[in-house]
């Protein structure tokens, strides 16, 4: 099956004065369908722009500058199934490229109708703050209504059941009473449920979750994150769940990419994060989870020092000033190559290039 969202060499910069800011410089990542992918990573690494990038939303005065977003929703199986009452149709799609399906969503208009129509039927987004996500102005009723007639032919009172149906389904209790409520009146774990039902109302394909549950206290953050991989088993929706906390990727990932300084510097399995991480800030990362039961009270490590701002992107590996590996007169000047190990894992680090590092150890040895 071909994944339904592909990142290639995604460039994403912010042009303010003191020089382009490379937010995110050359991501490649794939979202295979009905799957979730992880993209962890400190604050300031680039996650939310990924995320952002994709929908279109990226804010003045950043733009996506190179690379493409390969958005491909009939996958080959239902595109067979789905021109079934037209045979001159389906022959057509079946002798099509499979590619000539894939949208590049970096070529299109951010602000243009093809992007939004995407944005709103297939690609939605569920932000860290929901308070601020929703309008004090209306009721819940109202935004929901909205949202749901904005994508279906629907009448108000349809739409309006569709959307008691949907908070029931996100676990708000008294569903009815709720749509008449304003988004102050709602705790902050309730918001985050509205967004959710506002987000699935179209039934997307993928669901961008940034930070979705980083506003909420523990209990509820649990709930919302067991409610989301309910939506998602049910469904077949894919994720791309944004987040800097591991306890959560360990909850709902499949895949996990993990970010620094605008770049992935590793991506594998969930199991072959956690089991074997490669990359040395992943590894630090791990370390720096704070262990449950026997040895508690052992504190984590932190990683020395701080992500560097992008405008001060340290030379050769953007890591090296914090890493416990480098190589001196390697890490320091020359970028990492990207490494493609044995399984498929991509490792981006020199020391997983053998060439790379018995030259540099033969130097020393000149030394
Ligand atoms: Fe550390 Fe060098 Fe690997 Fe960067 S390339 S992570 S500095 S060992
Ligand atoms: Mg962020």
């Amino acid at each position: 099956r071909r994944p339904l969202l592909r990142i290639e060499s995604l460039k994403t910069h912010f042009f303010v004065d003191d020089g382009p800011v490379r937010a995110v410089d050359g991501v490649t990542l794939t979202v295979p369908r009905g799957k979730t992918v992880c993209i962890v990573g400190e604050s300031g690494c680039g996650k939310s722009i990924t995320g952002r990038s994709v929908m279109g939303l990226v804010e003045h005065p950043g733009r996506v500058v190179d690379g493409h977003i390969w958005w491909s929703p009939a996958d080959g199986d239902q595109r067979s199934s789905a021109g079934g009452r037209n045979p001159l149709r389906r022959s057509r799609r079946h002798a099509a490229d499979s590619d000539q399906d894939a949208v590049d969503l970096a070529a299109l208009d951010p602000r243009g109708e093809a992007l939004r129509r995407i944005r709103g039927n297939e690609i939605s987004m569920v932000f860290q703050e929901p308070m601020a996500s929703l309008s004090p102005m209306y009721t819940i009723a109202e935004q929901l209504i909205e949202t749901i007639r904005l994508h279906r032919r629907m009448s108000k009172r349809d739409a309006y059941r569709l959307g008691v149906e949907l908070l029931t389904r996100v676990g708000i209790p008294r569903a009815e009473q709720r749509m008449n409520a304003y988004s102050f009146q709602l705790s902050g774990g309730m918001c985050q449920r509205v967004m959710i039902a506002i987000a699935i109302a179209c039934g997307p394909k993928l669901l961008i979750a940034d930070e979705p549950t980083t506003a909420l206290d523990v209990t509820t953050q649990a709930r919302i994150i067991d409610l989301l991989a309910e939506i998602q088993a049910e469904t077949d929706m894919s994720m791309m769940f944004i987040t800097h906390d591991l306890g959560v990727v360990a909850q709902i990932a499949d895949e996990v990419v993990v970010m620094y300084l605008g770049t992935v510097v590793e991506q594998g399995s969930v199991e072959e994060i956690f089991h074997d991480p490669k990359h040395p800030y992943t590894r630090a990362l791990l370390a720096s989870i704070p262990k449950m039961g026997v040895g508690a009270r052992k504190r984590p490590e932190t990683i020395r020092g701080q992500v560097p701002h992008p405008l001060n992107r340290p030379a050769g590996c953007p890591f090296h000033p914090r890493c416990d590996q480098a190589i001196a007169g390697v890490c320091d000047t020359s970028e990492p190559p990207t490494v493609e190990l044995p399984n498929g894992r991509r490792v981006r680090c020199v020391l997983y290039d053998r060439e790379l590092v018995t030259t540099a150890a033969k130097g020393d040895q000149a030394v």
